[in-house]
């Protein structure tokens, strides 16, 4: 039934052809645009998918919460807030801008502060290559299999990294980055690049609605306080410049990349994953957008909504 379910819904926003893949990375540009497929996978570990939930794509900024959760797990709360806030900034994902008083990226899920978390992932004194391998870890154990990086994606992204390379020099100036931020720089860059599913990123968002526990594994990935403060902050700033038309329209705590996947987690309920390349204006998947505020009307998904 629910893969039922799922069919129709691609269904009816297949014909929708709007919106443009990420241009500022060539290799995203050539992604087919056409690819289009939903994934829900529930705390119990069943798992159910419709369309093309096998295809490979790069995680881009969906990795950003699963590495945040990871630096509060290996940093503690006070060391990682004393470095990135949790403010929303109502501004677009690249903007160059710090929180004045602090010099804080206002959150860890724009760039500036994605980046400063991922020099916060892993104990202090690793080495940039020993960073990007916890954190390939660390996301596969969210999604309970190995993931492989796309080499090119990540090639290509460098070439015109000009603008988290400026970001990542005001970090540095601010003292928030210490270090070669160069490096920090191709660490997070890879952390974009690590190859996922859709079927991957259902997983991944199970695991944090299943508090911590990958549901497939039984592995506890992060602890339940964590994941509290990972949802809260997806929930008020996952969604770029449309973090607020998101909560009120589909009220799902909810990640987008620029490669075209979309997670939303619903707590002790389940994980939710679309994968359609072409972006709208603040770079999200156009049918991944549809997808979810058809799935949160049908099936009453609102974490306002009294079920
Ligand atoms: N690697 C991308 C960047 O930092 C991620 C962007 C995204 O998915 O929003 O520009």
């Amino acid at each position: 039934m629910i893969p039922d379910y799922l069919a129709e819904a691609l269904g009816e926003v297949a014909a929708d052809t709007t919106g443009e893949t990420a241009g500022y990375i060539p290799e995203l540009a050539t992604a087919d645009p056409e690819r289009l497929g939903a994934a829900f996978a529930m705390v119990d570990g069943e798992v159910y998918g419709a369309g093309d939930i096998d295809t490979a794509f790069t995680i881009q900024s969906i990795s950003k919460p699963f590495v945040y959760a990871l630096a509060l797990s290996d940093r503690g709360f006070d060391q990682v807030l004393a470095k990135v806030g949790v403010e929303p900034s109502g501004e677009a994902f690249n903007e160059i801008s710090l929180e004045s008083g602090t010099g804080r990226p206002l959150n860890p899920m724009i760039n500036a502060g994605a980046i400063t978390t991922h020099s916060l992932a892993g104990p202090e004194g690793l080495q940039p290559t020993q960073r990007v391998e916890r954190i390939t870890d660390g996301l596969s154990a969210f999604a309970g299999r190995r993931l492989k990086m796309d080499e090119s994606v990540h090639a290509s992204e460098m070439e015109h990294a000009h603008r988290n390379l400026a970001i990542a020099h005001m970090l540095g100036s601010h003292g928030v980055l210490t270090g070669d931020v160069r490096a920090v720089v191709d660490g997070y860059i890879r952390q974009c690049s690590l190859l996922v599913t859709a079927r991957d990123l259902a997983v991944m968002a199970a695991t944090l609605a299943n508090r911590g526990v990958n549901p497939l594994s039984g592995e506890r990935v992060v602890p339940e306080p964590v994941v509290r403060q990972v949802l809260s902050v997806m929930f008020s700033c996952g969604m770029y410049d449309a973090a607020g038309d998101w909560a009120t329209q589909v009220g799902i705590p909810a990640k987008s990349g620029v490669a075209g996947g979309l997670i939303g987690a619903l707590p002790g309920q389940i994980g939710i994953a679309t994968f359609s390349p072409r972006l709208d204006s603040h770079g999200n998947s156009v049918r991944g957008v549809s997808l979810f505020e058809r799935f949160s009307s049908d099936m009453g998904l609102h974490v306002m909504e009294v079920p």
